[in-house]
């Protein structure tokens, strides 16, 4: 299997547009982690998305494009902890770690096999160290005193409103720390932002950046959206398991 030639090729066009340089070695494993990807997906349910020209954008090129935002570029660059909060069959946590090596990444997501899946890709890829698999919902990892506000960066892509987002993140990053959403369209995260000021407010956060694009082949328009941690956030956040998504704070 591997990426094909030209799908590898606009693959690197599109990332270098990022900012983003992609040597033979980062492009082998992206290469890999498709095959791999496309391998355990035929035995459990990874991703709905399996084409690899589909792959190579909604998945690989997409959960790298938080890049857009140069204040997260740097912290990535700079080796910091980051938190893939519902990271799933990893992203965007995977691309970040083979782009950024010195990154230390935490996966964390509620479903265990998604996790064993994750710790599997990182050791073939031969980029585990400094990463760690962690089997919590958010709203219990938020109160533990290991994780609570330890993280420079926390993003997330594909789970759930801002608002309840917000509430799942924020108590996870330091002060003077960010938080990622990778959002869909303009228009669905404007109204989305609308909803959660008042979460925002209450949890901590200040927006501080936004922008929106289209990714490559006319694959949607997505927006990303960075939250800066300006004071700590009170003890009662995150709130008991379910109540975030089922009464988000408003
Ligand atoms: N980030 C991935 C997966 C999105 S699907 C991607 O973009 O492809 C949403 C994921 O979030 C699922 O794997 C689900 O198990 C996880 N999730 C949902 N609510 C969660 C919570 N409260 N705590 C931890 N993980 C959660």
């Amino acid at each position: 299997m591997a990426l094909s030639a030209p799908v590898l090729a606009e693959f690197k066009t599109n990332i270098e547009s990022l900012g983003l340089p992609a040597d033979e070695d980062v492009l082998q494993k992206f290469s890999q982690l498709f095959d791999l990807l496309i391998a355990k997906n035929e035995v459990m349910n990874l991703t709905a998305i399996t084409d690899e020209k589909e792959v190579a954008i909604k998945h690989f090129y997409d959960s790298l494009t938080l890049v857009k935002d140069r204040k997260v570029m740097e912290l990535l660059q700079s080796g910091c902890r980051v938190c893939d909060l519902g990271t799933g069959a990893g992203f965007p946590g995977i691309p970040i770690k083979i782009m950024f090596p010195k990154a230390e990444i935490t996966f964390v997501d509620s479903v265990q096999k998604k996790l064993t899946y994750i710790d599997e890709i990182l050791t073939a890829l031969g980029i585990h160290e400094g990463c760690t698999i962690c089997h919590s919902r958010a709203e219990d990892l938020g109160h533990d005193p290991d994780s609570r506000e330890t993280f420079a960066l926390v993003t997330s892509r594909a789970v759930a409103n801002l608002s309840t987002l917000s509430e799942y993140c924020l108590p996870l990053v330091k002060v003077g720390g960010y938080f990622t959403a990778m959002k869909g369209d303009k228009v669905q995260t404007e109204s989305e932002i609308t909803s959660a000021q008042k979460a925002l407010s209450l949890l901590g956060g200040k927006l501080v950046f936004q922008q929106s694009f289209d990714l490559p082949e006319e694959m949607g328009e997505r927006t990303i959206v960075t939250v800066r941690k300006i004071k700590s956030t009170p003890k009662k956040f995150p709130r008991k398991a379910g109540l975030p998504s089922k009464e988000p704070l408003k």
